[in-house]
């Protein structure tokens, strides 16, 4: 049988186009075709809609969210060169990832306008507006707000099905991130109310034949579980989902990371390996 190929459909983000991130576009470009890839989607962050959702490292820059969408520019204009440069060694496919903060949708659609780009990564890293991700302060910020896990679990898996059903990204990332810091996510998958959301959710995105990334960050990061929590991957295989590994790389020393093993995981679990081509649902 013939090795299931290598591919990450969300990563890339770089130093040179995002503040968080590392080493220039090239350089990661570079690396997944030395780590033997032939296909790798790039999606860097969308810039903000406004100075209100800056990141915590863009603000203490002093940029503005027109400084951002300038670098945003800058980014698709090189993601689209490197695809030129390296064609004969890799297919490189040009995306993007979202944001769900007010103001989202018509954003997102101007910039699919403005960028066309090959697909959309659709993700959630707010919750009424409080971007939880970022650090534990921002996370217990978000927690406070909402008064319990459970309340902030179901506003995040709202806001998510909210988010599928208008902007049909190719790729639904990161799916269960609203348990980047909590230790208790385990048991809070299962609870009753939570589960019914996650399972309409995974409804959704098996009606309109959307991809899930299996994002690998947390390995990264020296966690356990990918998201895409183990238990969830079962009931997902159940539902026909298709599933792909997604690196989240923010570096070139982190491009393809964990890929092998997670699609190992996923050839033993049945999963299918003929990876899906990206595109823009419009
Ligand atoms: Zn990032
Ligand atoms: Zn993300």
């Amino acid at each position: 049988m013939e090795p299931s190929p290598f591919i990450s459909l969300h990563g890339g983000h770089s130093g040179e186009f995002c503040c968080h991130a590392k080493d220039r576009l090239e350089e990661i470009i570079q690396a997944y075709i030395k780590r033997g890839f032939k296909r790798v989607g790039i999606t860097e962050h969308i810039p903000p809609v406004n100075d209100r959702f800056l990141y915590p490292d863009e603000s203490k820059q002093g940029l503005t969210a027109q400084d951002l969408y300038q670098k945003f520019t800058l980014y698709m204009k090189e993601v689209n060169r490197l695809k030129q440069v390296y064609k004969s060694y890799i297919c490189i496919h040009v995306g993007m990832e979202t944001e769900t903060y007010t103001g989202y949708i018509p954003h997102v659609e101007q910039l699919i306008h403005d960028f066309t780009p090959d697909y959309i990564v659709g993700s959630v890293h707010h919750v009424d507006d409080i971007g939880f991700d970022y650090s534990k302060e921002e996370y217990e910020k978000a927690l406070c707000h909402c008064g319990s896990h459970e309340a902030m679990y179901l506003r995040y898996f709202d806001l998510q099905h909210e988010m599928i059903t208008t902007l049909r990204p190719f790729v639904v990332g990161h799916f269960d991130l609203i348990r980047i810091y909590d230790d208790g996510y385990e048991k809070r998958l299962f609870s009753p109310k939570i589960h019914k959301r996650i399972l309409r959710n995974l409804h959704l995105i098996k009606k309109m034949g959307l991809v899930m990334d299996y994002n690998l960050r947390p390995l990264a990061r020296g966690e356990k579980q990918p998201y895409l929590s183990q238990s969830l991957l079962k009931t997902i295989k159940a539902l026909g989902i298709p599933v792909v590994p997604g690196d989240d790389s923010h570096g070139k020393d982190q491009a393809g990371g964990h890929v092998a093993r997670a699609i190992r995981t996923l050839e033993k679990m049945g999963f299918d390996t003929h990876w899906p081509e990206p595109k823009l649902y419009r």
